[in-house]
């Protein structure tokens, strides 16, 4: 039996992978056997999130007869009930439950449905409906929104990474986090490239802990579950009460697939191979942008202020730059936010050679009409007959990417292009 559970927390309150933690502890505590949970991130450009979009799933071994199922749905309500702060408006939670025997029957719809939730946004009824046609139960608490994310944790598939989610003691909630900075940067050097995003050496950031009083002390992300064990017991400072390790989305670039410009849509995330057609230029916020062109169409690409450093990269393309942009496409005015990328192949720069080919003297320019003159000899040299002279692109092949403090949980970091 699976049972997915999302949309419980809100910025001041809980979270969603706390209320998992218990649930498993009890149900383990009651004798069922249970599989490592999932946390899985859909969509994110949906408007509605609290944080990083996420839903949990959790997976029953065991056969069930119907007086278990009754139990395990009773003591799952009983937790989402005790740790939903029902007072936030966006908080909508909803609890699905779908037997082992309709999800194996199920399998290539829930796949086509964890698609739909990672690329687009739906809506509650077509989730409602979606839960009937599998043959799953579900349970609504104010608008329910929570739904479409319960059912989409469940329908997740490979590619997976893990995290560990390190909870802190009740009376500590809503206090200052206290992690020793240095211990994240040891453990991070020390699993490198295993675990990511632990802490920003450009901003000098830890990643780990979150900014909201919630009961998650923090989270270490990693490819292999055993690596965060041995990274866990790193980190210096509070003690956790408890963890769990799940396995999730994060990292894997599930949210993005190539598209052609003429295809793009908002609100989904994309892949897109082209040219670059309009030379990078600094707008208000801060924000960098450029446009690119695939043949089919046109779209602006931009790097957001922060995003920081990775600025710097976008500001020094310029037209002709062969890349792929990875991104999520906002609405208005439609662009690409861009989370990382690659560069393919770099246009040849030049600049004009102003030293006067007869005399060594300097050219000046008198318009396109007139070309340059010489300040020295005086001779005339057409505009279009200027030397030019190349310069050195500062700037290489291949991948760039957002800083860890700008990166969304699903973007993959550079240093897993090849692991995953
Ligand atoms: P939490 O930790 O509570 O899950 P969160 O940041 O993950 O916080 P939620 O509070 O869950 O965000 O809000 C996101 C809401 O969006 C949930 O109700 C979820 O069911 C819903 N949702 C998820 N994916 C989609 C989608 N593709 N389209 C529309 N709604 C979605």
């Amino acid at each position: 039996m699976f049972i997915g559970i999302d949309d419980t927390d809100s910025p001041n309150k809980y979270c969603t992978t706390y209320i998992a933690t218990l649930l498993i502890e009890e149900l383990k505590n009651s004798g069922y056997n249970i599989d490592m949970p999932k946390l899985i991130r859909m969509n994110p450009m949906v408007k509605y999130k609290t944080r990083g979009n996420g839903g949990v799933a959790i997976h029953i071994l065991d056969e069930l007869y119907s007086k278990d199922k009754e139990e395990i749905k009773n003591i799952t309500i009983d937790l989402v009930e005790k740790y939903t702060d029902f007072e936030c408006e966006n908080t909508n939670p909803g609890i699905v439950f779908l037997d082992e025997a309709k999800y194996k029957e199920n399998r290539e719809k829930l796949t086509y449905y964890y698609k739909k939730v990672l690329y687009d946004i739906v809506s509650v009824d077509y989730a409602e409906k979606f839960i009937l046609k599998v043959g799953g139960e579900f349970i609504k608490y104010k608008l329910g929104r929570g739904i479409i994310g319960a059912l989409g944790a469940i329908s997740s598939t490979p590619p997976y990474t893990y995290e560990l989610l390190a909870y802190r003691k009740k009376e500590m909630w809503g206090k200052k986090r206290e992690i020793d900075e240095n211990s994240v940067i040891k453990m991070d050097k020390e699993t490198f490239p295993y675990t990511f995003d632990n802490y920003d050496y450009e901003n000098n950031k830890v990643l780990i802990t979150p900014n909201t009083p919630c009961p998650v002390l923090f989270g270490i992300r990693g490819i292999d579950a055993e690596i965060l064990l041995r990274a866990k017991d790193i980190i210096e400072g509070e003690k956790p009460e408890r963890f769990m390790i799940f396995k999730t989305n994060h990292g894997t670039d599930v949210h993005l697939r190539k598209m052609n410009i003429k295809d793009i849509y908002p609100n989904t995330g994309v892949i897109v191979y082209g040219k670059v057609v309009e030379e990078p230029r600094d707008i208000e916020g801060g924000h960098v942008i450029f446009r690119l062109s695939d043949g089919t169409g046109k779209i602006d690409c931009v790097a957001y202020e922060p995003t920081k450093g990775f600025r710097d990269i976008i500001r020094k393309l310029i037209v002709g730059d062969y890349v792929a942009v990875y991104g999520t496409v906002r609405e208005e005015p439609l662009g690409i936010n861009i989370e990382k990328i690659k560069i393919l192949k770099l246009e040849k720069k030049y600049i004009k050679d102003k030293k006067c080919p007869y005399c060594g003297g300097t050219l000046k320019a008198k318009g396109k009409k007139a070309g340059y003159k010489c300040k020295k000899c005086k001779k005339s040299i057409a505009y279009n007959e200027i030397r030019r002279i190349e310069v050195e692109r500062d700037l290489k092949v291949g991948f760039y990417e957002v800083p860890g403090s700008a990166r969304r949980h699903l973007s993959k970091p550079i240093q897993l292009i090849d692991l995953i």
